[in-house]
């Protein structure tokens, strides 16, 4: 079954796309927790960081690559954080690798 990332990467489900390319996309999160909330995922449906495997090691780099890219394309150009959820106890709620992109306000340390 596909998670509803693929379904987004695939043009099922809608979704306000910030960048996309043969390896990933970015999206606006549907339930911002800051000003600006874009989730960057890559189109190989990768369960999450913990199951990602050296094969993988190509789509990682650049999924950290991107990331910056993503943030200028939206004008954080004064920080930004990204997150990545890991199970249950860290947040996780979609079963498909993404980098969570923030900025726009203050981000506070230790985050909750
Ligand atoms: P997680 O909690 O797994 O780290 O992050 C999942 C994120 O996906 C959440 O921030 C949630 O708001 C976002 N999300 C869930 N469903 C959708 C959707 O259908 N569209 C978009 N754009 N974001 C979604």
């Amino acid at each position: 079954m596909k998670t509803i990332f693929q379904k987004i990467a695939d043009g099922e489900i809608p979704a306000k796309i910030v960048y996309q390319d043969d390896t990933c996309v970015a999206i606006h999160d549907i339930n911002p927790q800051a000003p600006t909330h874009v989730l960057l995922f890559p189109t190989k449906p990768i369960p999450r960081i913990a199951e990602a495997e050296d094969a993988d090691a190509q789509i990682l780099s650049h999924l950290m690559l991107t990331a910056p890219k993503v943030a200028k394309l939206c004008g954080l150009d004064d920080g930004f954080r990204i997150v990545i959820n890991n199970g249950l106890i860290a947040g996780e709620t979609v079963p498909h690798l993404h980098i969570h992109i923030l900025g726009g306000r203050q981000l506070h340390w230790p985050p909750g």
